[in-house]
């Protein structure tokens, strides 16, 4: 095959070995199973990956398993989000699930466990039942409750269904070991009582099963094969293998569980909890504000699927959790819109260009190409006249040999059109420079071919045609966080580390094509950066996106 051949991960070994031992090449199925209590971030991103990456790989199905099991955090907005963002990502399941439609199977299951003396309703406090959890290293103590009779358990449990136990008022406990080395075998909660409106159950339930009893079994229902989760869950393997036993016969088909490393980004924070926080507390507009890391988020800033999905992809499975730097999706980012974003002119900060001995009133379309990185991208025209707009930092009056851009008595190219060279400048009263008077070369225009065009000069600045410049609100996004590990300083709260200069809003001075631009439109504002049109434009009045710079500009700073 001319495919070449990839080396396995461990996720992928640990398959090929259960394709030798317990499963065939039918049975293999996987699922991804966020919570709906908060939008994707790129955390998710790494494990949506991973299992559609599989089914891709081992033409296997791949479930979308919603784990809605605690009404009080979920919401069907959260539902549709992440529906949304794996679509964008590129990836197709092949079922939609959810953990509430098999509630009434696991209640079934449950009702069973109590009649084989494997669960019971305790009646102690959530305090008490801590309290008496023991240590890693002691044993817990029984509660008191521990052995009732089976006909006490199916009538208290029967009342905690039907809403007649109150809101802690009992709990179902599996009945397996308080003296286990694993605390979570210690007779863990299996049932909660919670008068909430499910947003898909709505008020049917007075009780929810808790994550280890409706996971593993949904796995089951499904025939799930590998169920992939992060290495936190290690210890929760036995759990998971002791309810299966309980609900499955013998020759059942039966999952495993099996973990791989959370992936952490620099700069940030992967928890949809304290994602929300930010929302909630106002230090962004909203999930998908583009400084969030949320897939949304990253969507708006102008990240494409395909960089997210090389991010992944490239950063791999890992057995050891590691934090990534951010610089590497931007890398990544930058990488796939190098290829793909036209280049255009824009300036950010602008100061006026005169030149002098070009006639006033006129004007003269260029050619200018669309991207170098592809020849099929073809080219455009831009309007140059006698007043341009340059970046206010392109000019010093004086400067040492290393400044390759515009000073007085030196030469530049404008990039796609003529050679200048400064002349003067004009000073308001504060000595402020408001502008700057050159001259040109008509014989330098770029690709005439003439020997003034070919003559070397040591800098090229990007500008606008001050008469048919478009003007746009430009957002400069910067890092979220001004620490690397914002929720892993000791003593202190991550919404400390925000950084307050993470967006700063400018006006652009854009090359006129630009008015068209469709929200979500890409482009590379050269020598600057790479950006998108925001959802918030509107015909009137453009707005764009910085999604990244064009050089990793924190490297900089601590060279
Ligand atoms: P959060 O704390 O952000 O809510 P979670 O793990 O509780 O994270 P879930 O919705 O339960 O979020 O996660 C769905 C799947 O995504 C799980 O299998 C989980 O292990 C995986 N996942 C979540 N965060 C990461 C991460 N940072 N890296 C890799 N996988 C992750
Ligand atoms: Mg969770």
């Amino acid at each position: 095959m001319a495919e070449a051949k990839k080396s396995l991960n461990f996720i992928e070994q640990i398959i090929e070995e259960d394709l030798v031992k317990d499963y065939t090449k039918d049975d293999l199925k996987f699922r991804f199973p966020p919570e709906p209590n908060g939008y994707l971030h790129i955390g998710h991103a790494s494990s949506i990956c991973l299992n559609f990456g599989l089914g891709e790989r081992y033409n296997a199905p791949v479930n979308l398993r919603f784990d809605d099991t605690n009404p009080t955090k979920e919401e069907q907005e959260y539902v549709d989000a992440i529906k949304e963002d794996i679509k964008w990502l590129g990836f197709k399941w092949a079922e939609e699930c959810y953990a509430s439609d098999y509630f009434q199977k696991l209640y079934d299951w449950a009702v069973d466990m109590i009649k084989n003396g494997d669960a019971y309703v305790d009646s102690q406090t959530s305090e008490e039942i801590a309290e008496q959890k023991g240590t890693p290293t002691q044993p817990g103590k029984e509660s008191p409750y521990r052995n009732r009779s089976v006909e006490e358990n199916l009538e208290l449990f029967e009342q905690m269904k039907n809403g007649e136990t109150p809101e802690r008022g009992h709990v179902l406990r599996a009945k397996i070991d308080m003296a286990s080395p694993n605390m979570l075998m210690r007779d863990p909660v299996m049932y909660r009582c919670l008068h909430k409106k499910h947003h898909r159950t709505g008020d049917e339930w007075k009780i929810y099963p808790m994550y280890d009893w409706a996971h593993g079994q949904s796995d089951f229902i499904e025939h799930v094969s590998h169920s992939f989760c992060t290495l936190e869950f290690l210890p929760h393997r036995e759990l998971y293998n002791w309810f299966l036993e309980k609900v499955s016969k013998p020759g059942d088909f039966e999952p495993k569980q099996r973990e791989f490393a959370r992936r952490n980004l620099s700069h940030t924070i992967v928890s949809k909890r304290k994602l929300l926080q930010l929302v909630e507390k106002g230090f962004v507009d909203s999930w998908d504000d583009p400084r969030m890391p949320t897939i949304s988020g990253l969507r708006r800033r102008g990240y494409t699927p395909e960089s997210i999905r090389k991010f992944a992809d490239s950063i791999g499975v890992g057995k050891r959790e590691n934090l990534i730097d951010v610089a590497h999706l931007e890398f990544c980012v930058r990488e796939d819109l190098n290829k793909k974003a036209p280049r255009v002119m824009g300036v950010l900060d602008p100061v006026k260009l005169v030149i002098t001995n070009y006639p006033e009133g006129e004007e003269e379309w260029l050619e200018a190409e669309n991207n170098p990185e592809d020849e099929a991208a073809g080219s455009r025209q831009i309007p140059f006249s006698r007043e341009l707009y340059i970046e206010r930092e392109d000019f010093k009056e004086s400067a040492n040999r290393k400044f390759f851009r515009l000073t007085l008595g030196k030469e530049v190219r404008l990039k796609n059109a003529y050679i200048i060279k400064g002349e003067d400048v004009v000073k308001d009263a504060d000595g402020n420079i408001t502008e700057i008077h050159v001259t040109y070369d008509p014989k330098s225009k770029s690709g005439s071919g003439t020997e003034e065009s070919l003559r070397k000069v040591k800098g090229t600045l990007h500008w606008v045609s001050v008469k048919h410049a478009v003007e746009a609100e430009v957002r400069l996004y910067d890092r979220l966080f001004t620490e690397e590990t914002p929720d892993g300083v000791k003593d202190k709260d991550y919404l400390e580390f925000v950084n307050p200069e993470s967006l700063k809003v400018v006006t652009g001075y854009l090359e006129p094509g630009l008015k068209d631009a469709k929200i979500q439109d890409k482009v590379q504002f050269q020598r600057i950066g790479y950006f998108c049109v925001d959802k918030d434009s509107t015909l009137e009045k453009l707005v764009f996106n910085r999604t990244v710079s064009l050089r990793d500009s924190w490297a900089k700073i601590s060279n």
